[in-house]
């Protein structure tokens, strides 16, 4: 099948993987620590209309490049399995929870807010990329695999503790945050979150919690018109302004973050990783190149060995433009496989 058929296939079927659950890579003792990828096909069921940016193509372009770049082939396949409730009210008030499960529609959409909607599969695919991200950091921890990568939708970093916002229903790395520090007994992870839009959810949700830190690099003024002036000594804000490429973005990493995360000393490292800075990506107006994507990767692997004991987990965010979608995200799953 080429780019093309996959494609269209698995938009019609809601979900054409590549590989399936039954050929996962057989793992070797010698390869113990693989890159893990999860993702389901419940996640591509999930759609909001027809003209919406945030569709299931999204979930197939990554899957594909990461084929046509060779990776998936390397990587462990798990299937995402549903968050549970008391996982998810660690970081969403239940009142939140169950209002979601209450509007859980049998057919059509259901509004949310003005930019979400949920059809009748929207509340298993959020269940399931909370549950990846939430897998993910079983994996790491259990030094079952080196690093993650979930490829899941919908988007979760705008998502806080009560509200629905921008595509995002559960918020997933607040959820593989919460999950690390309740299960795992965890005093300090970081969430790096270069999606073009600030991570306002996850904000929302750590604003007051140490434990956890959030670096968020974001085009500013843009949505969700937050994140300029609300960081404290663990919510590390780095604005920028429309059209900046992926210089400007090194520079606060390098000035801001690198510094905050040395201090910080994480002992887990969770991606939002979202792709929407790239330059071809119109909605995000910034002007990223996959080398950006690249050198982020490389220098948050360094905070991981250094600290985390390698421990990375990257959760898909953002990201509309199929073909630098693809291309980015390989670029990113690479890196953290190199
Ligand atoms: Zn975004």
């Amino acid at each position: 099948m080429n780019r093309r058929t996959i494609l269209k296939s698995s938009i019609a079927l809601a979900g054409t993987f590549l590989l399936k659950s039954g050929q996962a890579t057989t793992m070797r003792e010698s390869e113990k620590l693989q890159t893990a990828y999860i993702s389901h096909l419940a996640c591509a069921k999930h759609e909001m209309g027809a003209q919406h940016p945030e569709q299931p193509a999204r979930m197939l372009a990554v899957e594909q490049a990461l084929y046509d770049a060779g990776l998936l082939q390397k990587m462990r396949r798990f299937d995402a399995p549903k968050a549970s409730k008391a996982q998810l009210a660690r970081v969403h008030s239940r009142a939140y929870i169950e209002r979601i499960f209450k509007q859980s529609p049998s057919a059509g959409l259901v509004q949310l807010d003005a930019d979400t909607a949920m059809n009748p599969y929207s509340l298993e695919a959020a269940l399931r990329a909370s549950g990846a991200a939430a897998l993910g950091v079983d994996l790491v921890m259990t030094q079952q695999a080196a690093h993650v990568f979930c490829n899941t939708r919908p988007p979760g970093h705008h998502a806080g503790r009560e509200s629905s916002a921008g595509f995002c229903i559960f918020n997933h790395v607040a959820v593989a945050a919460a999950h690390a520090i309740a299960q795992y007994g965890l005093q300090r992870v970081a969430i790096a979150d270069f999606d073009v839009h600030h991570g306002n959810g996850t904000e929302n949700i750590f604003h007051d919690d140490p434990r956890v830190m959030l670096c968020s690099s974001f085009r500013h003024p843009y949505y969700p018109h937050s994140g300029a002036d609300s960081g404290n000594h663990h919510i590390i804000n780095t604005p920028l302004a429309a059209g900046s490429n992926g210089q400007a973005f090194r520079e606060v990493v390098t000035k801001q973050w690198l510094p905050a995360l040395a201090q910080f000393k994480p002992q887990l490292l969770i991606f939002s990783a979202g792709f929407d800075a790239h330059l071809e990506d119109k909605m995000g107006g910034l002007a990223w190149l996959e080398d950006d994507y690249q050198w982020i990767t490389e220098q948050l692997k360094l905070v991981a060995h250094q600290h985390a004991k390698g421990r990375i987990v990257s959760v898909l965010e953002g990201g509309y433009a199929l073909n630098a979608l693809g291309r980015s995200a390989a670029t990113h799953v690479k890196s953290l496989m190199d």
